[in-house]
């Protein structure tokens, strides 16, 4: 049966009937399952004006209750994981442990967020000059924009709204529309969860939804993550109509091989961080990069465990890695493999070829791991991000040589270096330009109470999110300075006023 997903404005399913909708696809048969709504301005209104109406009241519940809401949130979100992480697998495609990992990580945030009150304190100073008070509180911003990529239809959401409900804001949610389900489902948990309405909406669509978004009035921040152009395009545009904008883009990430280091830990991580996911992950490892004389001895390592990876619905158990999003996505992709061989890098292993389990698969939008040794830094297949399961290896001659590569790249995000040598290690996370670092560890996504964003190319603005950069993005602060009356500090004085 064909699935219609629709807006979420006020509690409640939106009525109305959107003139513009897309498909929605089960990525791993290529076929369409339903559709979704695309917003207008007037729908993204209606969002917007639900979103003011309930911050009138939302603003001022207790810490108390806003964190009862949020308990309680976490406990359905961990009761229904199975629900929801199959509902991502079906449109996005990943495996079905892959997406409980991406509830569990989002669930983290939840997690920090329900210590809103400790979170939410401000600062006081007494006596700050004879019979003064000054103290700081932090208020929330009113509604927040969240618009979020494809690859974490969970997660990435859950980066920006645990926080900024928990802080007092309200929130309109314009999730990526290719896989809309997870967001739908959320906003039921919300509403299972007590949580007033209006204080969590959704709204589906493409580039109108988002301009409208930054340019209404009433919307006071944006949180964007999706690819680099795309978070320019937010970043300017929604900083120009005067809001707080923090705007995750693309990667590129590098993994530093070290002489040293130990190669079946790392050919275990490079398989796992390049093509977990399809490699549609922001943090997945796209370009190895080996200090001779390892690189022969690793590549064969890589090699035999790709052998072995079972590609196939992310549905099926037995399934390791799933298919790319779409078929355009899957044909980009592909162009890149076409387009490394003509460019010179050595196919070592082809993932046109890879075999794909299952019935049903053969209108899937499929590409198997694929690994290129002797990549060089002009090439398209390493300039750019493929954001699929293609592993490029860059031989270079020491440490020094590949550190340069990596702070040379437009990107950057995360990155990792693996090596026995505590001191090599120590110099690099001390060098690396780069937000997020991993010392034998290939994924470095930071746990919720520190803050996730990259440097360059892959963060436009100051914040990063979620931990403690998440609840200031989401919160103003304001400074009080307070005098009881002593009729002996009355009197007329018109200079600036000073401490004594
Ligand atoms: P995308 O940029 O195509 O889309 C992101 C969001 O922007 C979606 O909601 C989409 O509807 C909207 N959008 C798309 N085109 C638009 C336009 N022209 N104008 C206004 N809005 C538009 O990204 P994607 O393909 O969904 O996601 C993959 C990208 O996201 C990759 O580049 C990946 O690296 C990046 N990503 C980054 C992080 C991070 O933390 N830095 C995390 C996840 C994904």
């Amino acid at each position: 049966m064909s699935k219609h997903i629709t807006h979420w404005i006020g509690g409640a399913a939106w009525t109305g009937t959107s003139e513009r909708r897309g498909d929605i696809y089960n990525p791993a048969t290529g076929k369409v399952t339903g559709t979704v709504d695309f917003a207008s301005v007037a729908e993204v209104d209606a969002a917007v004006g639900a979103a003011v109406e309930a911050f009138a009241s939302w603003r001022n519940a207790s810490l108390a209750k806003r964190s009862q809401v949020l308990f309680k949130f976490r406990e359905l979100l961990d009761a229904k994981k199975d629900e929801l992480a199959a509902i991502i697998v079906e449109e996005h495609g990943k495996v079905h442990s892959d997406a409980l990992g991406e509830i569990a990580r989002g669930q983290e945030v939840v997690e920090f967020a329900c210590g809103v009150p400790q979170l939410q304190k401000g600062g006081f100073s007494e006596q700050a000059s004879t019979g003064i008070d000054v103290y700081s509180i932090r208020q929330p911003l009113g509604p927040v924009a969240i618009i979020s990529p494809f690859n974490f239809p969970a997660m990435v959401p859950m980066w920006f709204f645990p926080l900024a409900i928990a802080t007092g804001n309200t929130v309109i949610l314009k999730p990526s529309e290719k896989d809309p389900s997870a967001a739908q489902f959320l906003a039921e948990l919300w509403k299972q969860a007590g949580l007033p309405d209006g204080v969590f909406n959704v709204v589906h669509g493409d580039k109108v939804s988002v301009d409208r978004l930054l340019e209404h009035p009433d919307v006071k921040s944006v949180s964007f993550v999706g690819s680099t152009p795309i978070a320019k395009y937010v970043y300017e545009n929604g900083t120009r109509y005067g809001k707080r904008v923090q705007a995750l883009g693309g990667a590129k990430n590098h993994m530093l091989v070290l002489p040293d280091a130990d190669l079946d830990l790392v050919a275990d991580a490079a398989v796992n961080a390049g093509f977990g996911a399809a490699g549609e992950r922001c943090m997945a490892i796209s370009a190895l990069v080996a200090v001779e004389p390892i690189a022969d001895e690793l590549i064969a390592k890589i090699k035999e465990r790709i052998a072995g990876l079972r590609v196939g619905a992310g549905c099926n158990a037995t399934s390791e890695m799933g298919p790319l999003v779409t078929r355009q996505h899957a044909d980009k992709v592909i162009s890149y493999v076409e387009a490394g061989v003509k460019e010179g890098a050595e196919l070592v292993v082809d993932g046109r070829l890879h075999p794909i389990d299952g019935d049903d698969t053969a209108d899937g939008f499929w590409l198997g791991p694929t690994l290129f040794d002797k990549v060089t830094p002009e090439m398209s297949i390493y300039t750019d991000e493929i954001f699929g399961p293609v592993l490029s290896v860059v031989r270079v001659e020491s440490y020094d040589e590949g550190l340069a590569l990596i702070n040379a790249n437009p990107y950057g995000n995360g990155t990792a270096i693996f090596t026995n040598d505590g001191g090599a290690a120590r110099k690099f996370q001390n060098e690396v330009e780069v937000g997020m670092v991993g010392i034998n560890v290939p994924i470095p996504v930071p746990v919720a109470y520190y803050s996730f964003g990259g440097w360059k190319a892959s963060l436009f603005g100051d914040t990063h999110a979620y931990g403690a950069e998440g609840v200031h993005f989401f919160t103003r602060g304001k400074v009080v300075t307070q005098r009881w009356l002593d009729p002996s500090h009355g009197g007329i004085n018109l200079g600036f006023p000073t401490n004594s």
